[in-house]
């Protein structure tokens, strides 16, 4: 039999794939290319998707679609930057299951790095809301001329993106903080575009006359 670990307190082989398979929250290991390595039993009682199915395929299965490009796109940049922005804290987001349904979790992840220190994947650990956490759907509607954004504050991770990227519209000094009624129709265009890259979905597009408080939505 292999012995339990490495002089440097690293679990070898058999032991390491026990070790992960007897957690009780899902671990979920990509590599540089977003493929999945390791998906431990805890995914498959969260998620449903067997470890057959999952194991190198690309992440994106278990991702809502609306959230997939936020998804790649986040996840070269941090590649390319060696390092992720969201290191070590846990976010609320979504995923799917493999009936279909999308669940909220909360999720944190970790750069995976060699003994070089460089980076070649991502370790995420998720584990479901509680029934006390999990968003009423309350969407707050922010009524524009063309556009109006609805915004769910338990998704929102607080990254300031849609400030930077549109102070005219999203600026928290300001009461209410999102302001659709200044976006004319090249403006739209933009809200559309920031609304889209929010990487939680804690902001989204309801069209004009559509239901605000969609359980679909999110
Ligand atoms: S872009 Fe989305 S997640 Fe980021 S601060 Fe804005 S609403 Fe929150």
């Amino acid at each position: 039999m292999t012995s339990w670990s490495t002089a440097d307190g690293v679990l070898t082989g058999e032991y390491a794939g026990w070790a992960l398979d007897s957690a009780t929250d899902a671990i979920i290991v990509i590599d540089e290319q977003g493929l999945v390595r390791a998906w431990n039993r805890a995914c498959v009682d969260l998620f449903g998707w067997s470890k057959e199915f999952a194991i190198g395929r690309d992440v994106d299965f278990m991702i809502p679609e609306k959230l997939r490009e936020a998804h790649h796109r986040g996840f070269s940049s941090a590649m390319a930057r060696g390092g992720l922005a969201s290191d070590g804290q846990a976010r609320r987001t979504k995923s799917l299951r493999e009936d279909g349904v999308s669940i909220y979790i909360e999720m944190t992840f970790a750069a995976l790095r060699n003994d070089e220190g460089v980076m070649i994947g991502a370790v995420a650990v998720a584990r479901p809301l509680s029934e006390r956490d999990i968003p009423t759907h309350g969407r707050k509607r922010y009524t524009g001329p063309l556009v109006d954004v609805t915004f769910d504050s338990a998704l929102c991770n607080h990254n300031g993106q849609c400030v930077r990227n549109m102070p005219e519209v999203f600026d928290t000094s300001r009461r209410p903080w999102i302001n659709p009624a200044v976006a004319d129709a090249e403006l739209a265009l933009r809200l559309r575009t920031t609304v889209g890259n929010c990487p939680t979905g804690a902001l989204q597009i309801a069209e004009v006359g559509a239901p605000d408080d969609d359980p679909a939505a999110g």
